[in-house]
């Protein structure tokens, strides 16, 4: 969401550059035809501008509709979310908030010795002290503290 969000900014930011940019060939442009120049590059630079008007019409659309897409998955994604924390027991989903506070994410997969949430290998004394831990119990990263998720759970 975070990274979403920043495109979003950066596109936006982008697009007023490209606006401010069109509007000040725009008055350039009134400003040379009200003088007597050549009329065939008068025409042909008018057409060029009406397209380059058209398009970026055209992309203030997409931008729209693809904002309002982003917003509704957001928000799709907001409400599963809301849905499955209120499925955990109080206390894992405490101990899973705390973590997402902290490192971002509140669970992530042990993929071998690998914590998916900080990409550290976990030392092999606490490896084997989180593989012979009881399936109900709660593991946590020793780098990230992170919940951890064991792949035969
Ligand atoms: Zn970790």
């Amino acid at each position: 969401r975070r990274d979403l969000r920043h495109d979003l900014t950066v596109a936006e930011r982008r697009l007023g550059e490209v606006e401010e940019a069109m509007e000040r060939e725009e008055r350039l442009l009134a400003a040379f035809i009200s003088t007597d120049g050549e009329p065939d590059k008068v025409t042909a630079a008018v057409v060029a501008l009406e397209t380059a008007v058209a398009e970026r019409d055209r992309a203030r659309d997409v931008e729209k509709a693809v904002l309002a897409d982003i917003d509704r998955q957001l928000e799709d994604l907001a409400a599963a979310s809301s849905a499955l924390r209120d499925r955990l027991p109080q206390d894992v989903r405490a101990r899973y908030e705390e973590a997402e506070r902290s490192t971002g994410a509140g669970a992530a997969l042990l993929a071998g010795n690998l914590c998916r949430s900080c990409f550290m290998s976990l030392d092999p004394q606490s490896l084997a002290r989180i593989i012979a831990a009881p399936q109900d119990q709660l593991v946590t990263c020793p780098e990230c503290d992170c919940l951890l998720i064991r792949e035969d759970s």
